[in-house]
């Protein structure tokens, strides 16, 4: 198989040093993207977790807008956690904490903050399509709900029990993959290396 190459991760704000580390750990080259060249020379992109709200703040502040969304159009590979999966929506459901927009790639609504107050953070046990093993432990911190997925893009995990039972909280469509949870705080590196055969098995 080949290398998987150079991940970015967008480092605007949010979790971005445990991304890294969990993506060195499952033996990525990871390098942080605060500048257009520096998102021209990476093969994969993580969208960190932290406030979707600042990330496209920064994201237009910084001129990174206009060459991330070109770089989505363009195939790369992106994987979005939590803010990310959000910054990843092509529509954010109206019902929840709006955002003025997003970068957008993935055929779905997403319903911010949709877990309400009392369930701010919690933790599952999932099971993820394509992830071989046990269930992997997700955690959920003012996470999002995908709300609707329109028929360019898949449900790939759901929440398994309780009160939120079905909720969709990982998506795939092609290149771009997104989860409501924070894979890279618990020291699982599966998402993570999923992506990176995404990102190897991509064209470049
Ligand atoms: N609530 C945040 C948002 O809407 C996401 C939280 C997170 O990334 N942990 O952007």
């Amino acid at each position: 198989m080949r290398d998987v190459g150079r991940i970015g991760v967008l480092a605007l704000q949010g979790d971005v040093r445990e991304h890294l580390r969990i993506l060195g750990e499952v033996g990525a080259t990871a390098v942080t993207v605060r500048r257009p060249e520096e998102l021209a020379a990476v093969d994969g992109l993580v969208l960190p977790g932290g406030e979707s709200t600042t990330i496209v703040k920064l994201a237009r502040t910084f001129d990174l807008l206009g060459p991330l969304r070109e770089r989505i159009e363009g195939g790369l590979p992106v994987y979005g956690s939590c803010a990310g999966m959000i910054l990843l929506a092509d529509r954010v459901d109206s019902g929840g904490s709006p955002i003025e927009e997003t970068f957008g790639g993935i055929d779905i609504t997403v319903r911010r903050n949709a877990f309400g107050r009392q369930v701010d953070s919690f933790e599952e046990d999932l099971d993820i399509d394509g992830i071989d093993g046990e269930p992997l432990r997700a955690v959920f911190i003012r996470a999002p709900w995908v709300q609707e997925v329109g028929p360019s893009a898949e449900a790939i995990g759901h929440v398994a029990t309780g009160e939120h039972a079905g909720r969709i909280v990982a998506v795939r469509q092609g290149g771009l993959l997104a989860t409501s949870f924070h894979p890279e705080l618990t020291g699982d590196g599966r998402i993570h290396a999923y992506f990176c055969d995404m990102v190897r098995t991509a064209d470049r």
